[in-house]
């Protein structure tokens, strides 16, 4: 019997692609595969996604495991390279980088290429983690234009931290920078993460990176993934394999931290933070066992978690399947629950969890 299963839904997956280009019919789309696609299984879900015009990953380990996978679409690094050795490595496989700093041009410029390289200039235009400041564009875009190791197309990119928030305007403020700063040149331009595909079309540009949404979940603050017409990729399930039943005062898991009011049942299921479901999850956050909403309690152990089934219910048994996210519970109102992200909630999915490729 399968225990923690992901179930990873394959036409959901196509049907959010084919959500990014109706949200955004004008710009090619990067399709962003970091973190193993965000948990969800890096080669699998690459070899899904025929309809994407690019892949963007974090790492070079990420992009070579794709050209292993047998991928051959261009594959963008986010960060760049992070050492001078690399760029053979670069070269080789076809990979195009992001420059965002002074060693990596310089990098680019002292070394000896057989062949021009693609890159990817990101401006960095508040976010103040990766790119050059608008002040150094014009020499860095010069530098890269002339560099007879870069091919004569410079793309260029930055990246938003708030576009999650459609009433914050900083969004909109990036966007106008950039547009000034990058307004003498015919370059592509990509500045849209999946929030900005979403809340800010006028971001949409060249070509739009999409995470989190091919996943069908949303970045958007307090709105879950089918409020924008996305599917859940991901069914995160497992088993019944204990019922219990206790009285008022009985004290259930590791501390005791919960203590029956009233005489009730216990289901115990088959998933902890061994599978990645989070540990710091709260008192009651919702599992789903028969179409039905039941809370956890207790703490969240490594291999199990206790599940308050309520008195008399008889007819949840042992074996019985129960949903930890997916289509009938959004992993969103999880990760509300265990005060974090969606994202960390999908990339914290560990190797024991067996994974299912299915489409429906
Ligand atoms: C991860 C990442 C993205 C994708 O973000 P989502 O919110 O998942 O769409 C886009 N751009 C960069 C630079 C990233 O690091």
């Amino acid at each position: 019997m399968r225990l923690a299963t992901a179930e990873i839904n394959i036409s959901a997956l196509r049907y959010n692609l084919a959500r990014v280009k109706e949200m955004a019919p004008s710009s090619k789309v990067m399709a962003v595969l970091k973190a193993n696609a965000y948990g969800h299984g890096l080669v699998k879900i690459a070899q899904c996604l025929s309809d994407a015009d690019a892949f963007a990953v974090a790492r070079i380990d990420e992009a070579l495991a794709l050209r292993a996978g047998g991928l051959t679409k261009p594959i963008i690094l986010l960060e760049g390279f992070f050492d001078p050795s690399d760029l053979p490595i670069l070269l080789a496989n076809n990979f195009e980088t992001v420059v965002h700093d002074e060693s990596q041009l310089a990098a680019i410029e002292q070394s000896n290429l057989d062949m021009p390289i693609s890159v990817w200039l990101k401006i960095d235009t508040g976010m103040h983690r990766l790119g050059v400041e608008p002040a150094q564009f014009d020499g860095f875009y010069r530098r890269l234009k002339q560099c007879a190791n870069v091919k004569p197309a410079v793309n260029l990119m930055t990246h938003f931290p708030c576009a999650d928030d459609i009433n914050n305007n900083f969004t909109q403020r990036q966007i106008d920078l950039f547009s000034s700063i990058v307004s003498g040149t015919q370059e592509a331009l990509c500045l849209a993460n999946s929030a900005g595909v979403i809340g800010w079309p006028d971001a949409h540009f060249d070509w739009v990176r999409s995470g989190l949404m091919l996943y069908g979940v949303s970045p958007m603050l307090g709105q879950v993934g089918t409020a924008h017409q996305l599917q859940p990729v991901m069914r995160l399930k497992t088993r019944v394999i204990a019922i219990k039943q206790v009285v008022e005062g009985d004290r259930v898991g590791y501390g005791g931290r919960w203590q029956c009011p009233k005489r009730t049942t216990l289901a115990v299921v088959a998933m902890g933070y061994g599978d990645g479901y989070p540990r710091h999850a709260k008192q009651g956050t919702p599992v789903v066992i028969k179409g039905q909403r039941y809370g956890i309690v207790g703490s969240v152990s490594m291999d199990m978690i206790s599940v308050d089934i309520g008195y008399n219910e008889a007819h949840i048994q042992v074996g019985d399947e129960v949903e930890m996210w997916g289509p009938s519970l959004p992993v969103e109102e999880v990760a509300e629950c265990a005060g974090t992200i969606p994202y960390e909630l999908l990339c914290n999915v560990t190797p024991r969890v067996s994974y299912e490729y299915c489409s429906e």
